[in-house]
């Protein structure tokens, strides 16, 4: 997945152009920056890009979603329904609302499972917000009629799957706003940042004024302006923009080195009827940022992920077992473990994490591994890679 392994001329020249003229903020500086506008020019690289109408950069991928979530009108005490298995900011950027995160079971596509949507919907659901983790999506044609149905927002959690579509658009694009990250770790990296996509005009106009003190744009001189909104300061600078500018456009470029290495390792473990592989909703195409498959049960799942540890076989997760991605060991979020105080409405929303379990995600969880497809990877390396892959399935099974 992660762009930064592969930095080189292109994102220099970018970053240059910025240092030579000293404007490291987007806005204002028309004189001194020489034509360079690089949040903006990224900005319509990823309309252009992702085949959306607007995209709006910000500061990261957390803020992304805060930053949807805002301006889907989601704020204090409202739910939202996403899923238990996730990178924490998504909660993160729903509890930063005064808002209810409500976890629900993912299925064997590793998201959202549009049954466990229908039946946790109350009358203070106002989002549901399905995360298309590791490179694959959840099931979208079910969850848009879920949310067409009860009058509900669609926010995409795409923040790991750039490049991935669903019947032929890109992820992020289908619901009523979409996130990314680009942070160091990502398929496109800005060393830190993120965006917002949206069709919506009236989305589109709003995040321009919300991510930067509600200041409206109109005219050149930032003195002048009016703020109609209160908003925030959730700006990219132009050194992040100006990386970012450079990786997007090799984003193509990406994805099919991903999908050669990834549809190696995954031919050479379906020699085994017990692995399975995630399943990937009809019509969709990965990221090829993972490769995600499934073993019998979990003590196997284990004994797999500690002998590729141990033959070398690195940047596999098991996530049952890991603190970032998953419900089990999420102690803080179940505890309300915050620095500022939460109302009652967050208090009592939170209350049914203390009993409510999550067998269905579980069984898929537990034997769940997942291997980050790299891009830098030479092709003996991925073969080698492979074997080893093989050597440890065939010892633990
Ligand atoms: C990385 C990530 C985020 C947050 O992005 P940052 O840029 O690191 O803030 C949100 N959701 C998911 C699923 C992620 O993987």
């Amino acid at each position: 997945m992660p762009g930064f392994e592969s930095f080189g001329a292109l994102e220099r020249k970018e970053v240059e152009d910025v240092l030579d003229n000293g404007v490291l903020m987007r806005y204002g500086f028309d004189a001194m920056r020489n034509g360079h506008y690089k949040a903006q020019s990224l900005e319509e690289e990823i309309q252009k890009t992702l085949e959306v109408n607007h995209a709006q950069l910000v500061t990261n991928g957390t803020a992304a979603v805060s930053v949807a979530l805002a301006l889907a009108g989601i704020g204090a005490g409202d739910e939202v329904i996403m899923p238990c298995f996730t990178f924490v900011a998504s909660f993160e950027a729903i509890m930063m609302l005064g808002a209810i995160p409500v976890l629900v079971d993912i299925d064997d596509t590793l998201t959202l499972n549009p049954e466990a949507v229908t039946k946790a919907i109350t009358n203070k659901t106002k989002a549901i917000m399905p995360v298309h983790m590791c490179g694959s999506m959840a099931n979208l044609d079910a969850l848009m009629t879920i949310a067409k149905d009860h009058n509900l927002k669609l926010i995409e959690d795409a923040c790991q799957a750039i490049g991935g579509t669903y019947k032929g658009k890109y992820l992020g694009t289908y619901g009523d706003l979409g996130c990314f990250s680009f942070d160091f770790v990502k398929t496109i990296t800005c060393g830190e940042g993120g965006a917002v996509v949206t069709n919506n005009a009236q989305y589109a106009k709003n995040a321009d004024l919300f991510t930067d003190h509600g200041h409206d744009h109109i005219g050149n001189d930032r003195g002048a302006e009016l703020h109609p909104y209160l908003g925030y300061n959730f700006r990219i600078s132009e050194l992040n923009a100006a990386v970012g500018l450079a990786q997007i456009r090799r984003l193509k470029d990406f994805i099919a080195i991903q999908k050669k290495n990834y549809t190696i390792l995954r031919e050479a473990l379906s020699v085994f009827p017990e692995v399975t592989f995630r399943t990937v909703p009809e019509g969709g195409e990965e990221s090829y940022a993972f490769l995600n498959f499934f073993l019998p049960d979990l003590d196997t799942a284990r004994k797999v992920s500690s002998t590729f540890k141990e033959t070398g076989v690195d940047a596999c997760f098991h996530y049952y077992d890991n603190n970032w991605h998953y419900i089990r060991k999420w102690e803080h979020l179940k505890d309300i473990k915050t620095l500022y105080p939460v109302s009652n409405d967050v208090k009592n929303g939170l209350a049914y994490l203390q009993t409510k379990t999550f067998e269905a995600s579980d069984h898929f969880i537990g034997r769940n591994i997942s291997c980050l497809i790299k891009l830098s990877w030479t092709e003996q390396q991925v073969r080698e890679r492979a074997q080893l892959m093989v050597d440890a399935i065939k010892q633990s099974l």
